[in-house]
Formats: structure tokens, C-alpha cells, sequence
């Protein structure tokens, strides 16, 4: 992992074999980054993807095993019970064209990744919400 600061925003390079969340949330504690938005581009090598079911309150999760662009990485960091909190959805792009994604449960570089973090300079806080099961904003 290979970071630069540039004024509010953290340019990244994730290199092969790296697994993006557990990337980004150790940057996030390396650095202080208590909320950010989150962009990126790249090519991954396995992926889990998740799609939130309503009715048991649980991800249905999909594991990816092959080589993928990553043609959208979008998202953003919050904090959970004081710990960074990443929420991030993907969509990549398969070798016959066709594109799959979803919520990113886990994500392993299989060439580069170039990320962009614009942070912000107040925390904002996930509360638990009965109604839907999930983490909000806590706004
Ligand atoms: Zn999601």
C-alpha cells in the first residue's frame, strides 16, 4: 500500500495480493480519517459481493474467483462505536465484457488499484436501525 497525501484527499495504490477493506480501514486508523468519501478504479483477482436481504437480516453473499477490472469502487467512511466503518459497493467488469457487483464484502487486487479519499474534518457516526437491520447514518 502506497499513500500520498495531497491537501483533504489520500491518493492510494494497492498493490497485488491486497485486500481493499482491510487496506483502507488501517489507513484510516494509521491517519485519523474519521469520515471520507471513497473513489477507485483498479483490477482484482477475487471478490465477495453481498446483497442485503430484508427478510432474514443477513447478506446473501456471492464469491468472485477470477480475474476482474474494477470498474467502480464507490463509497464511504463513517465510525461505528469509535472504529472506522467503511460502506462500499463495486462493480467489476468480467473477461466476456459482462459486469457484476454489489455491496464489497472483500476484495483482492490482482494488478493495481487507484483510490481516492476525500476526507472530511468531522466524524460522522452509524447507529443501528431496527426498521431495516442496518447500520445509518447517524444524522
Ligand atoms: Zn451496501
Amino acid at each position: 500500500m502506497l499513500y500520498k497525501k495531497i491537501s483533504d484527499t489520500v491518493v492510494l495504490r494497492l498493490e497485488i495480493g491486497e485486500e481493499i477493506i482491510s487496506s483502507i480501514t488501517g489507513l484510516c486508523g494509521e491517519l485519523g480519517i474519521k469520515a471520507g468519501i471513497i473513489q477507485g478504479i483498479g483490477a482484482v483477482k477475487e471478490a465477495k459481493i453481498g446483497m442485503f436481504d430484508f427478510e432474514t437480516g443477513e447478506y446473501r453473499d456471492t464469491q468472485l474467483c477470477e480475474f476482474m477490472e474494477l470498474i467502480s469502487l464507490d463509497g464511504n467512511i463513517t465510525q461505528k462505536d469509535e472504529k472506522p466503518y467503511l460502506h462500499l459497493h463495486a462493480c467489476f467488469g468480467r473477461a466476456d465484457g459482462s459486469a457484476v457487483g454489489g455491496h464489497l464484502r472483500e476484495a483482492v487486487i490482482g494488478a493495481t488499484a487507484e483510490i481516492f479519499i476525500r476526507t472530511l474534518p468531522e466524524t460522522v457516526e452509524r447507529v443501528y436501525e431496527d426498521a431495516t437491520g442496518l447500520n445509518v447514518l447517524g444524522i
